[in-house]
């Protein structure tokens, strides 16, 4: 059976993850991500109303027209998990292919939630809810799997597709968490069969982002230990705390709610994301919050709660608030600029449990957010924060376990690819060979 690769998006590039795996007749898709970058950029930029070719030109969506070289029929569109560079593309994309969207439960309902947002495409494909662990046949000769991993959001994946000429991994995103917070560890017994399992594994695609780090990327548990001690360092504090973390990263919020009530504070999630993916996680059972935790995603609603925390006395709250990269039109920018009724004083809190995304426009959006903190006299605690990829062990492990034929790097740039390629050909990949450096839309031809 001939197996063909198709690296559309995201292999020049942190941001529109979009490949495409041939099998015979039938294509699976792996992802269709937005780069943000690329439209935040641009001031006001609203993309529910952008064609998609505009957001191609931009960079923002990936171009997929080579998909027309592809000779198959796509048979579903696989997201991987529910981050933006993953799912953003869906609702200017997935139209255009006679093909259900088969994602984990969580990661469909954000998928759910995007395509109702859209205003330009009418996006009508089934969505089908596939559990991690479980298996889905891809015409007669080949199979989906759903293999756990864990990650900064909940209900992430690494989907499988199982052929005639072995198994193709798509690794994209995940790290090693053997004690999360939130959901099961990562599933590596299963890794580790799959690679024993009929022609074993014929390619892995793997996310490099971390590639250059030593040493394990620590547990979730490590951020919520940390996030542990600042906070209860803070008990006696009688001023008051924010904190702001990724609005999509659940286990987080979870353990600020959690810290916020041991402290004697009353946590509050306010912004419109926070509002989105808490509530969403609580709905769906992913995450079980306090009855009496507010949410809170309207300007009006945020600003009434915020004047009510005023007058109550801020030493008895705890917002959880967006804005831990600087975002503009973020609710802890907002406070940072005095737009809200929250009056910081000299001397209160502000915890990022953050890192800044390494991208220019992220850094300097989050040194004037920082800066105007300080202007108002708040103190900050910042990078309580654990990666959601794997470093250099991790990826090492990962080798290890699946012992692919192939190998593609992809989720970064050349310069990001460069140390996975060197850690690649220390186990004895060859350029060209079996290690396949690539770019946005090639093809690599696997089996004939
Ligand atoms: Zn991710």
């Amino acid at each position: 059976m001939e197996i063909e690769i198709a690296t559309i998006g995201g292999y020049e590039e942190v941001g529109r993850q979009m490949t495409a795996v041939r099998a015979g007749d039938n294509v699976v898709i792996f992802d269709m991500g937005l780069n943000l970058s690329k439209v935040l950029i641009h001031d006001n930029v609203e993309t529910e109303r952008m064609h998609s070719l505009d957001l191609i030109d931009m960079g923002a969506i990936p171009d997929d027209r080579v998909m027309s070289d592809i000779e198959g029929d796509v048979q579903a569109i696989v997201p991987t998990h529910g981050h933006l560079d993953h799912i953003g593309a869906i609702s200017k994309l997935a139209h255009r292919y006679d093909a259900p969207i088969v994602a984990t439960p969580f990661t469909i309902e954000l998928v759910k939630q995007q395509i109702e947002s859209e205003e330009k495409f009418g996006v009508q494909n089934d969505l089908i809810k596939m559990e991690a662990g479980s298996m889905r046949d891809i015409g007669d000769e080949c199979e989906l799997e759903f293999v756990n991993v864990t990650h900064s959001i909940i209900d992430a994946i690494n989907p499988v597709l199982h052929t005639p000429e072995g198994s193709v991994v798509y690794g994209l995103d995940k790290r090693m968490d053997h004690n999360p917070v939130l959901g099961d560890p990562i599933d590596m017994d299963r890794f580790r069969e799959i690679s024993r399992e009929g022609e074993g594994v014929l390619c892995y695609i793997e996310d490099c982002t971390n590639a250059s780090k030593k040493g394990k990327t620590p547990s979730e548990t490590v951020a919520r230990e940390q996030l542990r001690d600042v906070m209860y360092s803070l008990e006696d504090y009688d001023g008051g705390i924010v904190a702001t973390t990724f609005s999509s990263h659940i286990a987080r919020v979870t353990s600020l709610v959690e810290f916020a009530k041991d402290i004697g504070r009353q946590p509050v999630l306010l912004g419109r994301s926070m509002e989105k993916y808490s509530g969403t996680a609580e709905r769906l059972g992913f995450a079980e919050f306090p009855d009496d935790l507010g949410m809170y995603g309207h300007r009006k609603s945020v600003d009434r709660t915020f004047k009510r925390i005023m007058e109550e006395g801020k030493e008895d709250y705890l917002p959880i608030v967006t804005g831990h990269q600087g975002e503009p039109r973020a609710m802890l920018t907002r406070m940072a600029r005095g737009e809200t009724p929250y009056e910081l004083d000299e001397g209160d809190k502000v915890i990022f449990s953050a890192r800044v995304i390494p991208e220019p426009t992220n850094e300097g959006q989050r040194y004037q957010a920082e800066t105007l903190l300080g202007m108002q006299g708040a103190r900050i605690y910042d990078d309580i924060h654990v990666s959601g990829h794997l470093n250099q062990e991790g990826h090492y492990q990962m080798l290890d376990a699946l012992q692919p034929k192939n190998l593609i790097p992809a989720h970064q740039d050349m310069k990001g690819f460069a140390p996975y390629v060197d850690l690649a050909r220390n186990q004895g990949y060859e350029i060209g060979r079996d290690l396949h450096i690539t770019e946005n839309g090639n093809t690599i031809q696997l089996t004939e």
